[in-house]
């Protein structure tokens, strides 16, 4: 039986970030969820990317939106917000919405979008589901992400081995999440740098 998400999740919450000359690595339960490169690679910030035309402002407080689609394939999507040093950013604003199971976005409510604020260490998650594809893109969350008193990162995070991404013109490798299977679903990992 493999790994839950929850377990996965749980996993990510109990390891410690251990500060390494001017880095952060985690401890021995790290392997399969390595940093993302934008924090092994440098002080890189997040790439921005547009919005699109489906932002919606005032998105619910909310962690769960899997409810919102209770049929699709679920997806836990989890990480930190960190500053260009790799230093957590406590709560940081961190906002999601994506499309449903059948590439739709919802705009007459708040179906598969919410927010949330980064724990004390940084760390936010999201419990949903994974989107399907719609025309003329690969498949990708979007994110806007604020820490407090500063400017709004507004960004997509994409799939690995999506046979769209070489054709998406808002694609670049650096905003691919990492992505492990867990017995009920998927565990995605990606860490802001702003
Ligand atoms: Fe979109």
């Amino acid at each position: 039986m493999t790994t839950s998400r929850r377990a996965l999740l749980s996993g990510f919450l109990a390891m410690p970030l251990v500060p390494l000359a001017g880095t952060i690595a985690f401890g021995q339960e790290a392997p399969v969820l390595p940093l993302t490169r934008a924090c092994t690679d440098g002080d890189e910030a997040t790439l921005a990317r547009e919005a699109g035309p489906f932002f919606k402002p005032n998105s619910p407080l909310k962690q769960d939106l899997y409810p919102d689609a209770p049929r699709a394939a679920r997806i836990t999507v989890a990480g930190y917000v960190l500053d260009g040093r790799c230093r957590p950013i406590p709560q940081s604003l961190v906002d999601i919405w994506h499309a449903d199971e059948s590439g739709e976005y919802d705009r007459q409510d708040f179906r598969l979008r919410g927010h949330q604020f980064a724990d004390e260490q940084g760390r936010w998650w999201f419990n949903t589901v994974v989107p399907a594809l719609y025309p003329g893109r690969a498949r990708h969350f979007h994110f806007r992400v604020q820490r407090p008193g500063r400017d709004v990162l507004t960004t997509q995070l994409f799939f690995p081995d999506e046979p769209g991404n070489a054709r998406d013109r808002i694609f670049d490798e650096t905003l691919l999440m990492t992505i492990n299977p867990a017995g009920d679903g998927q565990f995605a990992r990606f860490d802001f740098v702003v």
